[in-house]
């Protein structure tokens, strides 16, 4: 389609053409990953973070959060006890923490990959040089989440202080992509300042880049930011830009997010249902998970435990999914 129809397609969206466009991308979600759905163990392993952007909790500005580094011990637990709960990806999440400089990185993604061999290992850990994500790669790391946030040049700047620049998030995006890793981009929905032309350039963007992932979920404030009093996106919007992404990549992995379902009740469930096919439920320490706080009311989803995913696993039964125990690698492109 051309950026006018994708402009149509969002600007006169109607119950109708959300049904239409959600029946489609479960459809095609189908032919590519039939009723399945991949799990990921999310361990947000510090929060700690050098950047400043405007609508994070985590951003250094914000003197009210409670710091917090896991330990290299702490994260192998937590990669043990959900290899024992039947996960076979990890990722690893955080602020831009200086501390884990690449030696440290190194050290930690060899001991997952000796300890885990069948698993896949996903960074999400920001911006870093070319030669820092060819040492990481090297040691075993298999994928990266690095969201663009907005692919255009003023509505970046909207959301980000002058250090950062979109090229440079652009740049890293394709170095990872040259390097080998299953790459994932993606933005927030409703972001402040947000037009609908701007998810557009989103769209086109992801159809550029061609990502294995794409990771998008609902723009949700922080009090503690300066968006505090800006509001939420939009739990529908996003679910229809999950399927027209569903239709646009027809073989890209998709999460359910948890910021999706933090802004509405059974949010990832519905996300399912729309074109998503990954849930990541969280492998953090209990003790730190609250301070992981990107914004407010998060979705704490107990996944970690094995009542808790049995929970899960239910949940996606009774809308006709299964949770499969496998490292879901992305199809070829
Ligand atoms: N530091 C890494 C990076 O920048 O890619 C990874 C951690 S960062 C906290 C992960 C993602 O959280 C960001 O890409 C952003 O889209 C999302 N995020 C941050 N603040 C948010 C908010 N207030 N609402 C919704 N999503 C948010």
């Amino acid at each position: 389609l051309t950026g006018g129809e994708l402009l149509t397609l969002l600007e006169q969206r109607t119950a109708e053409s959300a049904e239409i466009l959600r029946a489609a991308a479960v459809e095609t979600a189908r032919k590519a990953f039939g009723n399945r759905v991949y799990l990921r163990g999310l361990i947000e392993f510090t929060n700690y973070c050098k950047n400043d952007c405007y609508y994070c909790g985590i951003r250094c500005s914000n003197q009210k959060a409670e710091r917090y580094r896991l330990t290299p011990e702490v994260i192998l637990a937590c990669c043990d006890a959900g290899y024992d709960l039947g996960f076979r990806t990890f990722v690893l999440q955080g602020g831009e923490d200086s501390w884990w400089t690449d030696d440290k990185l190194c050290s930690l993604i060899a001991a997952i990959k000796e300890n885990h061999p069948d698993c896949a290992l996903t960074l999400s850990i920001g911006e870093r040089s070319r030669d820092s994500y060819a040492a990481l790669k090297q040691v075993g790391a298999d994928r990266y989440l690095l969201r663009h946030e907005t692919a255009n040049a003023c509505h970046y700047r909207r959301l980000h202080p002058p250090a950062l620049k979109l090229e440079n998030r652009i740049r890293c995006l394709y170095d990872l992509k040259d390097l080998g890793y299953q790459v994932g981009a993606g933005m927030m929905v409703g972001a402040p300042g947000q037009t609908l032309a701007n998810l557009v350039e989103d769209l086109q963007f992801l159809q550029k880049l061609q990502p294995h992932m794409v990771g998008m979920g609902p723009f949700l404030r922080h009090r503690d930011t300066p968006f505090a009093n800006e509001p939420d996106g939009s739990a529908e919007l996003t679910l229809y830009l999950l399927s027209m992404v569903r239709l646009l990549l027809p073989k890209v992995l998709l999460p359910a997010t948890t910021a999706l379902g933090t802004a509405l009740e059974g949010g990832r469930e519905r996300g399912i249902l729309h074109g998503a096919n990954v849930v990541m439920p969280n492998l953090s320490p209990a003790d730190v998970r609250s301070k992981y706080l990107l914004y407010h009311d998060k979705l704490a989803t107990g996944a970690e435990s094995a009542n808790g995913l049995a929970q899960l696993r239910r949940n996606l039964q009774a809308i006709g999914y299964e949770a499969v125990v496998a490292r879901g690698d992305a199809p070829t492109l």
